[in-house]
């Protein structure tokens, strides 16, 4: 069973999916968790590229180092564990590449998506956790200086561009999208999304 976890910067996925494993693990589900860029040698290396640009980066070369990224971590992580029964959680996974590459950079969500079939060899998640949050309080959440720095440089139009195409994926396919709302205190957030990801498991 595979279940990324979306969202925009300062939304809190990192916390939550940790959160999750925890309880799943507690339920006695073999539990992996990945993050995107990164969880291979190659794909922790991109993260640094990714992480500390020389300057802003070509959108379209950003889309492909997210999705070489990915396609190591698909190959060489995701796929064995779901083939050995595990439940994969992962930090981002293709919706990113739609939602800030397509919806913020804007770059052709068609070509996106066919990038995002050929790296992941048609891989899909079972079920998407959308952790929302209005921008505004994304931005003030996000602490380190790094980081606010290129949320500040991006812009909230660009972060608003990025909800909004999650808000748009989540409205298409209602049974795959879990929406929740990230704006309450961590516990309400791990709750909720236990007992959906409980429901989609059928536990
Ligand atoms: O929130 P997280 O730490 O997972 O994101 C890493 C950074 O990479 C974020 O600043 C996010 O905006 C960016 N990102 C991106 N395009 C993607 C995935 C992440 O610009 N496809």
């Amino acid at each position: 069973f595979f279940i990324s976890f979306e969202g925009i910067d300062g939304a809190g996925k990192s916390t939550q999916v940790q959160r999750l494993a925890r309880r799943l693990a507690a339920l006695g589900f073999d539990v992996v968790t990945v993050r995107e860029p990164g969880g291979t040698p190659l794909g922790e290396t991109l993260r640094e590229i990714l992480r500390n640009p020389v300057r802003e980066m070509d959108p379209r070369a950003e889309a492909c180092l997210y999705a070489a990224a990915r396609a190591e971590l698909v190959d060489r992580v995701i796929l064995p564990a779901l083939r050995a029964g595990k439940v994969v959680l992962a930090d981002r996974f293709t919706d990113s590449t739609l939602a800030y590459q397509g919806a913020g950079r804007g770059l052709s969500v068609e070509l996106l998506s066919a990038l995002n079939a050929f790296v992941t060899q048609g891989l899909s998640p079972d079920c998407t956790v959308i952790i929302d949050l209005p921008v505004a309080a994304a931005l003030a959440r996000v602490g380190a200086p790094g980081e606010r720095d290129r949320m500040e440089r991006l812009g909230p139009a660009f972060f608003s561009r990025v909800r909004e195409y999650y808000l748009h994926l989540a409205g298409q396919d209602p049974t795959r999208y879990l929406v929740v709302d990230g704006g309450r205190a961590p516990e309400a957030v791990e709750a909720e999304i236990f007992r959906l990801v409980k429901e989609a498991l059928g536990r």
